[in-house]
């Protein structure tokens, strides 16, 4: 570029030294002419053709003296504009830049500086957009994120990550983890990470009244080192921690756990019973007159008690499968209180109690499935037969509201402690173990019930003191 420029320098002088020539050619003929016309005045003519020649050289290196300041002066101020573009470049300046003057190199070069801006402001979008992007994702995700550097100070995380781990505002920023992170097993885990130990995991739990569950993973973040060798394993040049909400999980860990533990207690007692007498009655007792009706009996009752549980379970299977036969279609309520009343009668009876059905006869067709709502009825009478002592009272009454009808059994028994009131609708949960299996419940029948209800569109509660008696009540939509 500097050549083509000097170049033109040395054109613009070549050009002014041939008009000097040319001038001087016209000085040298015309004192010429004047000596042979003159010949005494010769010297006067030298001395003033040299005067003029003088001159005129004087005049010609001053006006190329003038163009090349002039033509400096631009291209100076040119370069200039061009090296303020290029450092604004820098600071991501990306205005398209124009360079005034002739086309030249340096119109040349602008071009390509601003083709090369107009493609570095690209570069510089799609990675804004890039990390915009990362970061709402990582900031919108449920699972707790959290990045540390290699100085173990908290770079970045999101609001479930502070949530889970209680930290406070954005002055966390840069700061080191061994002061926002209370956690020591989290702390643990970001140390040996940045070690850089691969698939950390640990479980915590936070929260002092509602617990909380979370699987922990560290990894460490390893980032090439322009100056490390090839083959070796890079450094860690930070950590990530994410922490998974594990609590619903570990739950039905748990309940999974005590079904298979409950279902097997409930096998196991019968099971044992049944084969202890077997083996007795094989022993001898067989012959023994006095007994062996009496130990036939009890293995009748425990293979009773057996398939009593086997076909609660199965019941509660499909249910929970979403298997449920059901046939929806309307109901008499007093059809259906009438459908139980004579069994609990007879059971009422036999222990003394009281029973009544207290029940409108005008009252409004329910919508349901007669088979499951008189189920679900029947063991509820059942129930409060069974809990309540002799010279008690059990009454079932129908309330009419705006949308569904809610029928409720009440008993004068036993009641239930406020503690169990929730949990008696758990599987296999049952206040007295021992008086309910004596009984012949399985503990499954107010499970069931519960599910019964909830497919018909209902809801089933108990409201109970213990001492005073008990009242389970259900609600089914009105049949439109
Ligand atoms: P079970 O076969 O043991 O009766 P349920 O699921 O029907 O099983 O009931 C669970 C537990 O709820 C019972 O074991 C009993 O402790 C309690 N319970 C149910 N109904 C009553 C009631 N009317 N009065 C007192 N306790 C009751």
């Amino acid at each position: 570029m500097r050549a083509k420029l000097f170049s033109k320098l040395s054109l613009t002088y070549l050009l002014l030294l041939i008009f000097l020539c040319l001038v001087a050619e016209g000085f040298a003929e015309h004192a010429l002419q004047r000596a042979a016309a003159d010949p005494a005045s010769t010297d006067a003519l030298i001395s003033g053709l040299r005067l003029r020649f003088v001159l005129s050289a004087a005049a010609v290196i001053a006006i190329g003296a003038g163009v090349y300041v002039l033509f400096s002066l631009q291209c100076n101020r040119r370069i200039q504009r061009l090296t303020e573009f290029s450092t604004r470049l820098g600071v991501s300046e990306s205005r398209p830049f124009s360079l005034d003057g002739p086309r030249d190199e340096l119109s040349q070069l602008a071009e390509a500086m601003n083709a090369s801006a107009s493609r570095l402001d690209r570069t510089i979008r799609h990675l804004g957009s890039e990390r915009d992007r990362s970061s709402a994702i990582l900031r919108s995700m449920v699972e707790g994120v959290g990045v540390i550097d290699a100085q173990e100070r908290l770079v970045f995380w999101n609001a479930a990550f502070s949530e889970i781990l209680n930290i406070e505002g954005s002055a966390a920023e840069g700061r080191p983890v061994i002061e926002v992170i209370r956690n020591t097993k989290v702390l643990k885990l970001i140390r040996r990470a940045l070690k850089g130990e691969d698939a950390l995991q640990d479980d915590i739990t936070t929260g002092i009244v509602q617990l909380r569950m979370f699987a922990v993973t560290a990894a460490p973040v390893r980032a090439m080192d322009a100056g490390q060798a090839v083959g070796a394993a890079p450094t860690p040049s930070g950590a990530v921690v994410v922490l998974h909400d594990v609590t619903e999980l570990r739950r039905l860990e748990r309940v999974r756990q005590d079904f298979v533990a409950n279902v097997s207690h409930e096998f196991k007692t019968p099971l044992t019973a049944i084969q202890g007498f077997a083996e007795t009655l094989l022993a001898g007792a067989l012959e023994d007159d006095k007994n062996n009706r009496r130990f036939i009996e009890i293995i009748r009752d425990h293979a009773t008690q057996l398939a009593r549980v086997t076909n609660d379970l199965l019941k509660l299977a499909r249910i929970e499968a979403g298997k449920l036969e059901v046939d929806l279609g309307p109901v008499s309520v007093s059809d259906l209180i009438e459908a139980c009343a004579e069994t609990t009668q007879l059971r009422a009876g036999r222990k003394g109690i009281e029973f009544e059905a207290d029940i409108d006869s005008d009252l409004p067709p329910i919508r349901g499935d007669i088979r499951l709502l008189r189920e679900v009825l029947q063991n509820l009478l059942d129930n409060a037969v069974q809990y309540t002592p002799s010279g008690g009272k059990v009454h079932v009454e129908a309330a009419v509201g705006s949308k569904d009808v809610t029928l409720s059994v009440v008993d004068t028994g036993i009641g239930i402690p406020l503690a169990d009131q929730e949990r008696i609708f758990e599987r296999f949960y049952r206040v007295d173990a021992a008086r309910s299996r004596e009984e012949g419940g399985t503990g499954l029948g107010l499970s069931i019930a519960r599910h019964i209800v909830e497919t018909l569109g209902g809801k089933l509660s108990v409201d109970s003191e213990v001492g005073r008696g008990s009242r389970f009540s259900f609600s089914v939509p009105k049949s439109s």
